[in-house]
């Protein structure tokens, strides 16, 4: 994958999507297939827009190797209004168990919180390398309607490394900043959500993957129509005007992900441009990383420098078209987010950049 672009957006959602992808977008904004008018303003019933949508659900299977007993939804909300569907619609007066993995995890344990009864067991060891850590009885002989866990901390840049075992209880996962990231067994799970501004298109979309027994135990009359999972695949994910154009560019990244060959070279793609920042940080002595090797994320790295120096950086990357390096509000430092679109360059471009950085001020 190569790119000549000479600017790199290291946001963590919005995040940069694929300049091929970008460019047909251009191509067709105007005039899709010789319609006369963009996919933006065509009727999201019309055979041309239904042909876009059928293929984004294709694709996706394909690419997530999602088995036949799965439903694949589009709606809206973003992830964060999955955190009261998953609830909503799987707790059933029973009781769940969230993983307490950072700040996305609480976020959903929070709204979990305020629609039923649930336990929380935390699985970050805060020492000095923080790490991931499962407790081997993790249900306990407890029947939780489901298990949640936050399968790659934004923020945190924390990462699983496997997926926690849960036997038959319904194993529910948000994945929004690391789908598509790698190969990962649909099939262990029950449902999994993510939104899609990192690695599959634009903001406005939210995928959910759903298995088709637990759809079969959803209570449809006490929940808002178009948060009912039941309705959303009753209605092919149209149960009200869908977000058209970011499923089309969505259709366009999956696409663009088929021909560079899946999640197998994505994830040989993301190992290497991970290895190569974590690697320079863990040689300096001015940037920092916390995270144990087996639980840093591939997606989102995060870094810390000394305090006086943060703003000197995110500023000079800037001056040079590393963008949005800042780390979030809540925990400060640098962050580097390198989804699959992010090309090898543009890391090569970051990691030049934080040496001669460090050579400067140390
Ligand atoms: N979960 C995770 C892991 C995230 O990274 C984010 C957004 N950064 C969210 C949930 C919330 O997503 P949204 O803004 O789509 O609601």
């Amino acid at each position: 994958m190569t790119s000549a672009k000479s600017t790199f957006n290291f946001c963590s959602g919005p995040a940069m999507l694929p300049e091929p992808v970008m460019q047909q977008a251009q191509a067709e904004l105007l005039n899709y297939q010789a319609k006369g008018i963009s996919i933006m303003e065509m009727s999201h019933r019309s055979d041309t827009f239904q042909a876009i949508l059928h293929s984004a659900k294709v694709r996706l299977r394909q690419l997530m190797n999602v088995p036949s007993n799965y439903y694949i939804l589009f709606m809206q909300g973003g992830a964060s209004l999955q955190f009261s569907c998953v609830p909503m619609n799987l707790l059933k007066g029973g009781k769940a168990l969230y993983l307490d993995s950072g700040y996305w995890a609480k976020k959903a344990i929070a709204e979990c919180k305020k629609i039923g009864d649930l336990d929380v067991q935390s699985v970050v060891t805060d020492s000095v390398v923080r790490q991931l850590h499962i407790p081997a009885d993790l249900c306990r002989g407890n029947p939780y309607s489901y298990v949640h866990y936050t399968a790659n901390e934004t923020i945190d840049g924390l990462e699983y490394d496997s997926i926690p075992e849960v036997g038959d209880i319904p194993l529910v996962a948000d994945m929004s900043s690391c789908i598509l990231s790698r190969p990962v067994d649909v099939s262990r799970f029950g449902l999994i959500y993510a939104g899609a501004q990192k690695n599959i298109g634009p903001a406005g979309l939210t995928v959910v993957i759903i298995r088709e027994d637990i759809l079969a135990r959803v209570m449809p009359d006490t929940i808002p129509r178009l948060l009912h999972y039941g309705t959303v695949v009753d209605e092919n994910s149209m149960a009200n005007t869908p977000p058209t154009f970011a499923i089309y560019l969505a259709d366009l990244v999956f696409e663009w992900l088929q021909h560079q060959g899946g999640v197998d070279a994505m994830a040989i793609h993301n190992q290497h441009k991970a290895e190569m920042l974590y690697s320079v940080i863990d040689d300096s002595r001015l940037y920092s990383n916390t995270v144990a090797t087996s639980h840093r994320s591939c997606m989102n790295v995060p870094f810390f420098l000394d305090d006086q120096l943060e703003s000197a950086f995110v500023r000079e990357a800037e001056q040079v078209g590393l963008l949005n390096l800042a780390g979030h509000r809540s925990v400060g430092g640098c962050r580097a987010s390198i989804y699959n679109a992010m090309p090898v360059e543009g890391v090569e471009k970051l990691t030049e950049f934080m040496k001669h950085f460090e050579n400067n001020y140390v």
